[in-house]
């Protein structure tokens, strides 16, 4: 392989959960293994979270930089667009020092796909729709099989293969998986079978539903999932939550890009967002606090939102109930490693599910933070 560097992570993958003991963790699907540099994609590996550079393809300097901020949020596989020479310099220059694999995305010119191969890609990415026929597919294949270098297949909605786009009758769904499963068994009668899929779409229903099809037909080919052009922050995070969420939550998935209209960064937040929402990964403070109503009689928004801040530096996993009444607080709290089951002007703290005393309204947070503190940690293992 081109890519033999030792990552370190400032988010390495502590505490990942996958096949532990939580009865309801998610059985899933055990695809192939694909190596990308030193990292395993499939095979039944951690969900891997990679994200995309969003600088000029020129601008060396930006794409050190942002690979290393990606890498130090934990970002475990970077992408380039290499749409040109120029690009491909900056390419070769950025990935030769990159602390993580850097996979090159080419659009419409496969010898750009060879050179980004021999300039040191971990992966490539590449539609085979538009890389300008099936002879040109050969020999990017050909380049990556003596480089020993992995293929994402990537098909968006976009961008579908004309002649699949043609036929009469299928969902739209139905022709993204139908293209992508038309390029997978074109690949895999060459022989090359270090492959990962994705098919994308901006809407929600129909990512998922060509994912599920995807694994219903193509088991064994680990998935990249995605929403593209989900948008800004906002409306961007909650398509790929849910999108991404639902087919992990259905054991779906190998590897996942939030795509937003956001600096990069926030597309690794919100990775591990998902993934810690789906019981996939489990590092940080997981705050468990209740909405609020009229029976609540201390400032929770306050005291909530306080705790939150101030435990936002703990980066071993640990969960934290901030429960504003006696109707679900003292179960909730009960059930967190640590909690606070809030009374008038006053709450009990929990920690491991007993009470241990009672505290003022203005030390509830100062509470919940000596006790998180002093929790015994598994920093840097995996968490039960
Ligand atoms: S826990 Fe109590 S205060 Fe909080 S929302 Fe439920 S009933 Fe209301």
């Amino acid at each position: 392989m081109k890519h033999s560097q030792t990552h370190s992570f400032a988010c390495s993958p502590i505490g990942y959960n996958v096949g532990m003991t939580n009865p309801n963790r998610i059985a899933r699907e055990k695809t192939r293994s694909v190596k990308i540099g030193d990292l395993i994609v499939g095979g039944g590996a951690p969900v891997v979270v990679q994200s995309m550079l969003n600088t000029k393809p020129d601008d060396l300097l930006g794409a050190r930089e942002q690979v290393e901020a990606l890498a130090e949020a934990g970002c475990r596989i970077a992408r380039i667009a290499v749409p040109s020479k120029i690009a491909l310099e900056c390419f070769a220059l950025t990935a030769r020092r990159s602390p993580i694999p850097i996979v090159a995305d080419i659009h419409f010119d496969y010898k750009l796909a060879i050179a980004a191969v021999e300039a040191g890609a971990a992966a490539i990415r590449i539609n085979p729709g538009n890389i300008g026929g099936f002879d040109k597919v050969d020999q990017v294949i050909e380049a990556c099989r003596a480089a020993e270098v992995p293929i994402r297949i990537g098909v968006n909605a976009g961008s579908l293969d004309p002649e699949v786009a043609a036929e009469a009758g299928l969902s739209a769904a139905e022709q993204l998986a139908a293209s992508a499963i038309q390029y997978v068994e074109y690949f895999e009668a060459h022989d090359f079978e270090q492959i990962v899929v994705s098919a994308k779409a901006h809407d929600v229903a129909t990512t998922v539903t060509t994912y599920r099809l995807l694994a219903e037909r193509i088991p064994e080919v680990p998935l990249h999932l995605g929403v593209t052009e989900a948008g800004g922050l906002r409306q961007g995070t909650i398509k790929s939550a849910c999108a991404i969420g639902a087919l992990l939550l259905d054991g779906i998935g190998d590897t996942i890009r939030v795509s937003l209209t956001a600096d990069p960064l926030r597309e690794v937040e919100v990775g591990y967002d998902i993934l810690r929402a789906c019981g996939l990964y489990r590092a940080g403070v997981e705050i468990v606090s209740c909405p609020t109503c009229g029976r609540t009689q201390v400032d929770l928004e306050r005291i909530a939102t306080e705790v939150e801040r101030r435990l936002a530096s703990i980066k071993r996993p640990l969960s934290v109930a901030v429960m504003g009444c006696v109707v679900n607080g003292p179960g909730e709290a009960a059930g967190a490693n640590i909690g606070a089951a809030c009374g008038r002007g006053s709450a009990q703290i929990f920690v491991d599910g007993e009470v241990r005393y009672s505290v003022p309204e203005e030390k509830i947070a100062d509470a919940l933070l000596a006790e998180a503190e002093q929790y015994p940690g598994v920093d840097g293992s995996p968490a039960a």
